[in-house]
This record gives C-alpha cells, structure tokens and sequence, in this order.
C-alpha cells in the first residue's frame, strides 16, 4: 500500500517537473481583499522568447481582462478610491481591483487609453520623470489628455530607474522627491502613490522610509498576493502580475490567489 502511495507522489512530483503549465495555483485558498494588477506594456509581442513578451498584454485580451471583471463582479477602483477607503478606514467598495502600468510606455496612450475610456476604467500609470518625452514613453501632453479624461492618475516612478537599494541615502531622497516634485509641478495634483523601480528586490528597511518622508501615501511593489480591504498602509502594496500569454483562467487565478504560477 505504502508502495502506491510513493509511486503516485513521485509521479505528481514528476508531472510538475515535466509539464510547468500544471504548476497553477488552483489549489492555493481563495483570498479576499485588494488586488492590484501590475502591467507594463500592452502591444503585440508574437515570439514568446522575446524580453518583453511577460511585459506585454494584447490590446483584445486587457479587453477580454476588462469584460472578465465586470461579468464576475469586480470594481475597479481609482487611486482616489484607495486614498478615500484608506484615510475612512471603511469602504463599501466590494472586490476592488486596481489597474497598475509601470514606466510610462507609449502603448498606455496608444493602446490602453480607448480600452479605459470605452469602458470608463480607472488606472493608475507609474512614470518614470527622466524618460517623459524618451522614444516609447509618453510625452506631457499624452499625459495631461489621460488625466483630464478623469480615469488615469499618475504615481511616481523614480527619476530614474536606478535600482534605489544601490544608492546613497541622499541619493534615493532625490530620486523620490524630485519625481514627486516634478509631477505635481506639471499635473497640478498631488502625487501619493509610488512604485520600486525593480519590485521586489527594489526595497529594504533603509528605503521604505524614505518613500514615506518623501511624502508618499502607498507604495506599491512587486511582492505577489491580495492586500487587506481596507488598506491600512502597514506594508508594502503586493501586486498580482498577470502576463503576456496568459489565460483567463490565469487571470481568475491571479485575482484570486495573488499569482497564477508557482
Ligand atoms: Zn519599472
């Protein structure tokens, strides 16, 4: 009997090994809260071997994403629905999920902003202030378009998208302030959110405070997983990560587990 047993776990384990498409979170507990999406580009990217093909979500399947959310009951919120629930403590938002887009590509304006306005959904753009106007970012005016529409709030970056842990206490202050500076300075509106450039390896105790004396309400990482409803701002923002390639049912897995894959 033991036999069987050893023969079927060594089998699973080989399954797993053999197949990476079976190491899917489906058995993981469902969990409740917050979920932030964390995107970056959204284009055609073909060849699965490319760099950017993780990074880049197909304008029809964010479309599909979108219709996914609404059809399963979600709301998407704004960073100012964030900013309200967290400073209420209390909220009657019900699944709240947040699009998130890093670095401020040229596809946001291109591709993603007639998704959000043909289905009137919040985002929140993180920008990087040194590479505003850059071949493949935005430039101001594309900016200031998305945040006159109402649907788009802008979170700070960095300036430069250096990897903060690596740099000099001074160094990180400016790197947080001076892109805070400059984005209130243009949109007219404060800056309370902020993302690691290089997620998870991009924080430690000698960062963290800093985001917070820099002026900043949440900031957001790469850590994987759902946050606590209400935010209560103890921790870093987790953030799920749904990639280019992936199904809807990897998407119903990030929403509901945090993360698709092992
Ligand atoms: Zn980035």
């Amino acid at each position: 009997m033991i036999f069987a047993w050893i023969s079927v776990l060594v089998l699973i384990i080989y399954l797993f090994w053999r197949f990476p498409q079976l190491r899917k979170t489906w058995y993981l507990p469902k969990r409740n809260g917050f979920v932030a999406l964390m995107y970056h580009h959204v284009g055609i990217v073909d060849n699965p071997e490319e760099e950017q093909f993780p990074f880049t979500i197909r304008p029809e399947m964010l479309e599909r994403q979108i219709l996914f959310l609404k059809a399963n009951g979600y709301t998407p919120i704004s960073l100012t629905d964030l900013e309200n629930a967290t400073r209420a403590g209390r909220t009657s938002i019900q699944k709240p999920v947040m699009l998130t887009f890093d670095d401020g590509y040229q596809d946001n304006y291109t591709h993603l902003f007639p998704l959000l306005k043909k289905y009137n959904i919040p985002a929140l753009i993180f920008l990087i202030t040194d590479r505003i106007h850059s071949p493949g970012y935005m430039s101001w005016p594309e900016i200031k378009e998305m945040q006159e529409s109402g649907l788009v709030r802008f979170g700070s970056h960095s300036c430069s998208h250096r990897r903060l842990r690596s740099l000099k206490d001074e160094e990180i202050f400016q790197e947080l302030a001076e892109s805070k500076r400059l984005l209130e300075e243009k949109l007219n509106t404060p800056v309370t959110a902020f993302c690691y450039p290089y997620g998870a390896g991009g924080f430690d105790k000698r960062v963290r405070p800093q985001v917070f004396k820099a002026g900043y309400l949440f900031d957001f990482s790469t850590k994987k997983g759902i946050n606590p409803w209400p935010w209560k701002g103890k921790s870093t923002l987790r953030r799920a990560f749904p990639r280019g390639g992936e199904t809807l049912f990897d998407y119903h897995l990030q929403l509901t587990r945090g993360q698709s894959k092992l």
